[in-house]
């Protein structure tokens, strides 16, 4: 480690900024996101009150003319150069000689002091740095940082600051309390949940209380279930917020759409529970699901429900919801992209259409009736996409329901079997086919897609490539 990370105060004093061009404008943003005074020296003066009034810093910011290399440095608190090879080097020289910080861009062997990538959400600072080595590397790790840091985590630090002092006045009464406690229970509980998802006029009601009460109740130890949509089956489909909650679970439920790339994303230690049904398997049932999810919150541990596709889609998520409300247990929803949205965009295939499609239905074919009692008297209009979930063993149902409602028997179709997976399968052909297009596929789970949006999407094209090749 050449370069220790510090948190430096610039807010109290002026550095100095040397050079106009982009790198010399990158620092410039940053030093006044750190509230830095900026005595400036850009090369083309011009050009440098120009920037200064298009991003509304006129007034704020002092042009210096002349050579950057001998003005005073007194009283500077830091200088960073960006003008070039032989300005930065006599500029390094001297910031080194009177022991001044000094920073030329891309230049670590002339620097005493380098710039970080920075994660910026307020209160809460991530920098990262490689040396100088690869700056390139360091953005990377950055973008990946920025992926799993919720948004409101800045925030959330700011209002635990707010409460620190009141709660140090409530614990000198109560010696054994423990403060490091304290606030890792507001974190990782319901109240940090609450927050970091939106809800802070209710997380701060919370908090609060449990600082009110701190003399003799810690913060609330039940814990909080999320339920999560993990999407059709690419990890990379994964919301920002699912992937955060999956890496702070202690416990995950799922179900059999969920694969093994996609629970690798989750945090290593969590104990992954599945409880899905499989092939000859009817799994452990709905209502011992809901019992196990309570009974893990109230253990206070940290609880992940995780369905294929989104949570309230054919998933069984409403019903959860409501059964976690009745025990009082506090139940949050990460949607997910469900398998039509997910499907769809893998073969090109757009659901709705200007004039063409201009309603979408998306219909399960696994009713408590039967596929052959559902009523499809809504959906026989030419410009309405249907999508039909869970349809693939009942293919000739929709066909002769879909035509018997007046969908012309010459609807485009396609299947799209185990969509964004990497054995996913797609075909098309006509509604009046529709039997023998899902039979084509494979094994599921697949959706059926009836509509002329079909025409436009990738498989469609291919097969009819394929079919003018074969004539010719
Ligand atoms: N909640 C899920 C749907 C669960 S119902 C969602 O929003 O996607 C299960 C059905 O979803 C399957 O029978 C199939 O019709 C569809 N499905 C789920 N994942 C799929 C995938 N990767 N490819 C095609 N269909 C899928």
């Amino acid at each position: 480690m050449r370069f220790l990370p510090v948190f430096f105060d610039l807010s109290v004093g002026n550095v100095i900024l040397i050079g106009s061009a982009a790198p010399a404008l990158a620092k410039l943003q940053l030093l006044r996101a750190a509230g830095a005074g900026i005595r400036w020296f850009p090369q083309d003066a011009e050009a440098a009150r120009e920037y200064l009034a298009v991003e509304h810093y006129a007034g704020q910011i002092d042009i210096f003319p002349g050579e950057p290399a001998d003005v005073a440095y007194r009283g500077v608190l830091a200088v960073v150069s960006a003008a070039g090879k032989e300005i930065d080097e006599r500029v390094a020289a001297r910031a080194r000689g009177l022991g001044i910080p000094v920073n030329v861009v891309d230049r670590p062997d002339l620097s005493t002091f380098i710039f970080p990538a920075v994660v910026d959400r307020g209160e809460v600072v991530v920098a990262i740095g490689t040396g100088g080595a690869s700056p390139v590397l360091a953005r990377r790790l950055r973008e990946r940082i920025e992926a799993i840091l919720p948004e409101r985590i800045g925030a959330f630090a700011a209002l635990m600051r707010s409460y620190r002092e009141k709660l140090a006045a409530v614990r000198a009464q109560v010696p054994e309390f423990s403060q490091r406690r304290f606030w890792e229970a507001v974190i990782d509980g319901p109240i940090g949940v609450a927050f970091l998802s939106g809800r802070a006029a209710k997380a701060e009601a919370a908090l609060y209380l449990a600082v009110e009460k701190a003399g003799d109740t810690p913060a609330p130890a039940c814990g909080v279930v999320h339920l999560v949509g993990a999407g059709p089956g690419d990890p990379d489909l994964l919301t920002l917020r699912a992937l955060q909650v999956l890496q702070n679970a202690d416990v995950i439920f799922y179900d059999e759409l969920v694969g093994a790339d996609i629970l690798r994303r989750a945090r290593r230690d969590a104990e992954k529970v599945f409880v899905g049904k499989r092939k000859g398997h009817p799994g452990i049932g709905q209502s011992e699901i809901n019992r196990r999810m309570v009974e893990a919150a109230q253990a206070g541990r940290s609880v992940v429900r995780l369905k294929g596709g989104d949570p309230f889609i054919f998933g069984r998520g409403g019903e959860e919801l409501e059964y976690l409300a009745e025990a009082g247990i506090e139940a949050l929803v990460v949607p997910g992209i469900t398998a039509a949205l997910g499907c769809a965009a893998e073969v090109g295939l757009p659901l709705t259409f200007r004039k063409e499609a201009t309603r979408l239905s998306f219909v399960t074919a696994n009713t408590v009736a039967g596929a052959d009692r559902i009523d499809w008297s809504g959906l026989f209009d030419a410009q309405t996409t249907v999508v039909v979930y869970m349809g693939l063993s009942s293919a000739s149902a929709v066909r002769s329901g879909l035509i018997a409602a007046g969908r012309s028997p010459q609807t485009p179709v396609a299947v799209l079997a185990r969509g964004t997976r990497p054995d996913a399968r797609a075909a098309v052909g006509r509604l009046n086919d529709l039997p023998a297009v899902a039979g084509s596929v494979g094994e599921g789970p697949a959706l059926l897609v009836i509509g002329d949006v079909v025409t436009r999407s990738d498989p469609w094209r291919q097969a009819t490539l394929a079919a003018i090749g074969a004539a010719a």
